[in-house]
């Protein structure tokens, strides 16, 4: 019986799609703190229950949303930078954080172009763009075209999907 060649070209296709799809994205960091782990993009859903806290997964993994008004970084101004609190990719930074009366840390702009992606998100009955990481895939929060200049973006990012790394001797 001939074994068709066609199965090894579509594995094959796939490692490729797979390696390019995990390839840790530039720029990640890791910090001491805790809930701020090394990238390491190929986690399972018990893996991620592992390594985070409750609160974390549920931000994160199943994109929830933490009550507003009570993230550590809502009302917090130290200058560095926020990291992704699943795989410690830098985000945003707190040069381009405002008070946006919302209850969650509110950025104008990712730390450098393409450090977040974006979704369109129609769920609760709502037309949101999300915010999530693209080197591990967390849910960070959601961007709205209400925000100041220079870019008129909010992004509304929930703190406990942040690591914040303060700014060091290097910047
Ligand atoms: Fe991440």
């Amino acid at each position: 019986m001939q074994v068709p060649r066609q199965p090894g070209r579509t594995v094959a296709l796939l490692a490729v799609l797979a390696a390019l799809l995990l390839a840790p994205a530039a720029g990640g960091v890791s910090g001491g703190e805790k809930g701020n782990h090394a990238m390491k993009p190929t986690r399972n859903e018990s893996q991620w229950r592992r390594l985070l806290t409750p609160e974390q997964y549920q931000v994160l993994r199943q994109k929830g949303t933490e009550p507003p008004f009570s993230g550590r970084y809502y009302h917090y101004h130290a200058k560095g930078v926020y990291h992704c609190a699943g795989c410690g990719r830098a985000l945003f930074s707190s040069q381009d954080k405002f008070d946006s009366g919302s209850g969650w840390p509110s950025f104008t702009r990712p730390v450098q172009p393409g450090a977040v992606a974006t979704r369109p998100d129609h769920s609760l009955g709502m037309n949101r763009q999300e915010v999530f990481c693209p080197a591990c895939g967390g849910h960070l929060g959601h961007v709205f075209a209400d925000g100041p200049p220079p870019t008129g973006l909010r992004y509304c990012i929930n703190s406990l999907a942040l690591a914040f790394q303060p700014a060091s001797s290097e910047e």
